[in-house]
């Protein structure tokens, strides 16, 4: 287990800026990912932990010490690539034995350390084959045990998933996080896919042009977003004026009822400065017209599709100003694809409603 912190990294590939003054800590035993859209110097910053890039300045240390000068095979990682980067001309057991050969490992630890990996990544049996009679992930498997073998300080993962099929995803990641969790290897995890990065980590880093956005939890992250990038890659968020059209027949009573639950105390004047986020799970739709709470906003707005995806329905409804509001429907009666071209009441529980400042994009 070991302890990774990141010193004001910089690396530029002639005028492109991959990653700005970039610090973070990543704890021992955790399994950490790295989450953003394409570009933003994920893989970057994990090939330069690596060793395969040299940052322009800046410092990484591992368990205190730092490890710039060291090169790659010395640094004590393991790597798992997207394409699985296994030797095709080589078995299962001669690819995960590869690492250990050339760290000088008797042939009797090799052999005992290769039948624990393939157990680890329930391989045992398929020490034989060759790449190319292995499934996709089963290659993966492969060039995870490859990675665990020589039992890194630090593993590091990515997009490790990105070339298998969405079920294949999701059996693998559930096996890796158990993994991970079992031996307590210090892991950084790479991946452009929101929903996996929640899933697998214990704390995640958003990333945009090369800097960080928000480091936190899972839940942290999706609840508590720092601001409209976040809360927009992270999920789905909905943004609307503040206040919205259906309010403002209102009493300017309730306005400020919701924005004092919020703890924010808006002038009437400054309201075109905010816009608010709703997750579309937190939208209800109702059956009465208007809900006498003050917790609650309640509007009206037209149906003017549905998507059904099984596990849910999603509505999309316009409002009166002609924004649409999204909302989700979990496990919906047949009735609800029934509904297009409807009017449907809405309520909008304040306690779900966050306020983001648009001059710099921060939540409120
Ligand atoms: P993706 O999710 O698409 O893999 P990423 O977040 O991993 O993207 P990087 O591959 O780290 O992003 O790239 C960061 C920036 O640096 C991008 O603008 C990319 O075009 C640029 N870049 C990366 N490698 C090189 C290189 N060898 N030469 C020049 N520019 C590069």
């Amino acid at each position: 287990m070991s302890k990774v912190q990141l010193n004001n990294l910089k690396k530029n590939y002639s005028e492109v800026e991959a990653l700005k003054q970039f610090t973070l800590e990543i704890q021992s035993g955790e399994l950490f990912t790295l989450l953003g859209p394409s570009g933003c110097g994920k893989t970057t910053l994990l090939r330069t932990i690596a060793g395969f890039n040299k940052q322009d300045s800046g410092t990484i240390m591992v368990d205190g010490v730092e490890i710039d000068n060291f090169p790659a095979y010395r640094r004590d990682i393991g790597m798992v690539f997207q394409d699985y980067a296994i030797f095709p001309h080589m078995s299962v057991e001669d690819n995960i034995a590869f690492g250990l050969r050339n760290r000088g490992v008797s042939r009797h630890g090799i052999k005992n350390r290769v039948s624990d990996a393939l157990e680890t990544v329930q391989l045992s049996g398929l020490e034989k084959r060759m790449p190319k009679e292995l499934s996709g992930g089963q290659q993966q498997r492969v060039g995870l045990a490859r990675a665990l073998v020589i039992q890194p300080k630090i593993l590091l993962m990515d997009e490790p998933l990105s070339n298998l099929d969405a079920k294949l995803r999701i059996e693998l990641r559930e096996d890796i996080r158990q993994i991970q969790k079992d031996l307590g290897t210090t892991t950084i995890y790479v991946t452009h896919d929101q929903e996996e990065a929640l899933v697998i980590s214990d704390r995640l880093c958003i990333m945009r042009s090369g800097q960080m956005v928000q480091v936190g939890t899972p839940w942290e992250i999706y609840k508590k977003p720092a601001d409209h990038f976040v809360a927009s890659f992270v999920g789905n968020m909905i943004f609307l004026p503040w206040p919205l059209a259906g309010m403002k027949d209102q009493n300017s009573e309730k306005i400020r009822e919701i924005e004092s639950l919020s703890g924010l105390n808006i002038n009437a004047s400054d309201h075109d400065k905010f816009q608010i986020g709703i997750r579309p799970e937190e939208v209800v739709i109702s059956n009465q017209t208007s809900v006498l709470d003050g917790n609650v906003i309640s509007l009206s707005g037209i149906v003017e599709n549905i998507s059904f995806s099984g596990r849910e329905a999603q509505l999309h409804i316009k409002l009166i100003d002609g924004n649409m509001l999204m909302a989700n429907i979990s496990r919906p009666d047949e009735t609800f694809l029934e509904e297009v071209g409807k009017t449907v009441y809405l309520e909008l529980p304040q306690k779900a409603i966050m306020f983001f400042n648009k001059d710099n994009g921060l939540r409120c």
